[in-house]
């Protein structure tokens, strides 16, 4: 067996122990005679396996008792309709709330689109005019005191930008898509509104969805055209088992949790995730080839894009890695170039042979 280092954006690597333990199990889970995948969801077997996943993600992120923890479908982009329509307040005269976004990358350019679609949803800053290499200064921002909720993409899965600093939202609510940084390092949870991503980063299979929000956001009053499966309520109400739930999926990130939790937990993980990029950052920054395509100061944990300068060595970078055991090193297709996407599961081992393998490449081209 040959496993590669896979550098995949997402769905990404899956730490080895978690596929092995998830592989050892799958005939039959613990005594059951049967997997995850084929067990109800209202067994006893199951509801044991989401009970200890709430419990371990709200001990590893320190989640407040005041705030709920909700295991849904639908990928990240369904939250782009689900958090207006739950969280823009209809007015008396039966509009439908304002929200402040804040458009730093493709998605969180499509959540603002999206939420348009719903209510009157403002731009608050851009960094378009930089081709999303920056994050707008989160001390100088156009807010508003009147809107529902202030709105952010914590890390920017494309171009490789992460909030140095949160904006002060004051009393309103910060909602932040943390899906490519979810649990690779410590959140302050109080800070926030509503905290969501997709699992398929760092946290384990495609499929599942995790939105942590705080109480008084999970209301009876939201927009009225509101599905009632993206009510929040109807999901918190049912402790995310209103439907039939991502079982296998949530069963996987509780084992991606365990293995969080003995590793140290995520300060722990902060430290294994900053020396890491520090391996590629220093070498992008004094390689004569290659370069990071996003400002220094704003520049994320989890995705490093970088580019030669050149579309024909960028695709033949590409594919001699791939040759060399080293996966999915192309930049997602909007903007072209590398992306090397370094997740928790990432091991150093596997940023220390890209670092090799483009100190070669860069003494064989230049
Ligand atoms: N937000 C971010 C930051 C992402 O990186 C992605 C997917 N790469 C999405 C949202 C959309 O996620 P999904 O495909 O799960 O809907």
């Amino acid at each position: 067996m040959a496993r590669v280092y896979n550098f995949s954006a997402g769905p990404a690597v899956l730490p080895e122990e978690v596929l092995r333990q998830a592989a050892s199990e799958m005939l039959d889970y613990r005594g059951c005679g049967m997997s995850v995948m084929e067990m109800s969801h209202r067994s006893a077997a199951f509801k044991g396996i989401i009970e200890e996943a709430e419990a371990d993600l709200r001990e590893l992120l320190g989640v407040p008792e005041s705030y709920r923890v909700l295991f849904l479908q639908g990928g990240a982009t369904l939250q782009f309709a689900a958090i207006p329509m739950n969280l823009m307040r209809p007015r008396p005269d039966g509009s439908s709330g304002t929200a402040d976004y804040i458009v730093s990358g493709s998605w969180s350019k499509k959540a603002f689109k999206e939420a348009k679609l719903y209510g009157e949803a403002r731009c608050a800053a851009s960094s378009e005019d930089g081709g999303f290499s920056y994050v707008p200064d989160a001390d100088s921002l156009g807010l508003s005191p009147d809107a529902d909720y202030v709105y952010i993409c914590q890390n920017e899965t494309i171009y490789g930008t992460r909030y140095p600093k949160l904006p002060d939202t004051g009393n309103v609510p910060l909602v932040s898509d943390a899906s490519s940084m979810f649990l690779s390092e410590p959140m302050d949870v109080s800070r926030y509104g509503l905290i969501y991503g997709g699992a398929q980063k760092n946290i384990g299979p495609a499929g599942v969805t995790i939105v942590v929000v705080r109480d008084d956001l999970v209301r009876d009053d939201v927009l009225p055209f509101t599905p009632t499966i993206m009510r929040y309520k109807t999901q918190a109400d049912a402790g995310s088992l209103s439907n039939t739930p991502p079982a296998w999926g949530i069963y996987v990130c509780g084992l991606v949790f365990k293995w969080l939790k003995e590793r140290g937990g995520l300060a722990a993980a902060r430290e294994r995730n900053e020396e890491k990029a520090r391996v590629l950052y220093d070498y992008l920054d004094q390689s004569k080839l290659f370069k990071g395509t996003a400002r220094k100061e704003d520049r994320s944990l989890m995705n490093v894009p970088f580019v030669t300068g050149s579309d024909e060595l960028d695709a033949r970078f590409v594919a001699e890695a791939k040759a060399a055991g080293l996966e999915s090193l192309k930049g997602h297709r909007s903007v072209g170039g590398m992306r090397a996407s370094i997740y928790n599961a990432m091991p150093r081992e596997g940023v220390e042979a890209l670092v090799r393998f483009m100190e070669r490449f860069e003494a064989e081209n230049r």
